[in-house]
């Protein structure tokens, strides 16, 4: 008998999970993310219509992709969404979805009908005046409003703040106050760095930064450590007697490239074999010219450097000539 089919890089790391940015555009302007000039979106033609996407998912689910995760710009924004979640349902993976939460509200009755139970919805702030501050959008009231409905709707939510140090840090104990009675996994994400989103190390609230407030906080004998899963990138923790938990995906002070098994497909139709790749490879071309996908995605995925696109030493990735050489982060999807 064969071998199943799987895509492994260099290092014998095998790749199952995908991640499909649907779009380029967005509803926020969040400001780590979205460079304050704009970027400069995609041609429409250029962009992966909702036929391509799926044919796409089913080359990728023919090499052991069994989880997809549809993000953006804002995957909800995506026209044909409906579609796309529809037909990805019906492949046999586990489908999830990052969005800003806006239009959550509009597809919750076709997400509980197609089985996708998996949100993460991302909220940097609990305070409404910052929220307009860091998003440049007036939207906090809608956000909370979608993530107490999809909690008591019995979604598995995350929720993800990007710390930045000075702007919402001082609010790490009331996210996690948030977790007492609402069963959420809160994930503080530290703040990576991106073309033009004024990436500065002193911005960035390291984990350990993090977990000595929470001490502070809460007390080290209130802090559980919950059991992570093989590729999970979240260190995860609970206060005991709190309903939910709380997490820190630490990419800058603690990377987890050891286990990654990650790859993305931007809305252009390009493979990005890890998040800080300066290269890419283009899906789109050999796709219009009717070549055989499967080869183009294997050879795409084997060179993966080691550790975040290559920039291994934190010399390297505190490099502002080096670690911006890559997309604003609303053309990756995150
Ligand atoms: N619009 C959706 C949303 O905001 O959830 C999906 C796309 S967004 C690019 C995906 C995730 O990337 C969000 O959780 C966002 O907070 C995170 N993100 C964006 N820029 C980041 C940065 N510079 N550092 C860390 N996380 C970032
Ligand atoms: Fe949009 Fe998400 Fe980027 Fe904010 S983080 S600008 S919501 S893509």
């Amino acid at each position: 008998m064969s071998e199943p089919k799987t895509i492994k890089d260099q290092f014998g790391r095998v790749h199952n999970y995908l991640r499909i940015s649907l779009t380029e555009r967005c509803n926020l302007r969040c400001t780590y993310c979205m460079p304050e000039e704009g970027i400069q979106l995609s041609e429409k033609s250029e962009v992966l219509t909702h036929e391509e996407i799926i044919y796409l998912a089913k080359e990728f689910v023919g090499l052991g992709v069994n989880k997809i995760r549809l993000t953006g710009g804002e995957p909800l924004v995506k026209k044909n969404i409906e579609k796309i979640i529809r037909e990805l349902t019906a492949l046999p993976i586990q489908l999830g979805i990052t969005t800003n939460g806006i239009l959550l509200d509009k597809y919750i009755d076709l997400l509980k009908e197609c089985g996708v139970k998996d949100l993460n919805i991302s909220l940097d702030t609990l305070d409404k005046d910052k929220f307009i501050e860091m998003t440049r959008r007036d939207y906090f009231d809608r956000v909370m409003s979608n993530i107490y409905r999809c909690v008591l709707e019995g979604f598995n939510v995350k929720i993800n703040a990007v710390l930045i140090k000075g702007q919402n840090d001082n609010e790490i104990a009331d996210f996690i106050e948030f977790t007492k009675t609402n069963k959420v996994a809160f994930r503080f994400i530290e703040f990576m760095p991106f073309d033009g989103n004024q990436w500065d190390n002193s911005k960035v609230v390291s984990l350990a930064e993090i977990i000595k407030t929470v001490e502070g906080s809460f007390g080290s004998d209130s802090i559980i450590k919950l059991e992570d899963k093989q590729n999970d990138t979240t260190k995860s923790y609970r206060i005991k007697g709190y309903e939910g938990s709380f997490g820190v995906i630490s990419t800058v002070t603690n990377p987890f490239c050891d286990s990654c098994n990650r790859i993305r497909l931007t809305a252009n139709g390009r493979i990005k074999n890890c998040l800080f790749s300066a290269t890419e490879t283009n899906l789109l071309n050999p796709l219009r010219k009717g070549e055989d996908i499967a080869p183009h995605i294997v050879k795409a995925v084997y060179p993966k450097k080691k550790s975040r696109g290559g920039m291994s030493s934190d010399e390297d990735f505190f490099d502002k000539e080096k670690n911006t050489k890559n997309r604003a982060m609303i053309s990756i999807g995150g």
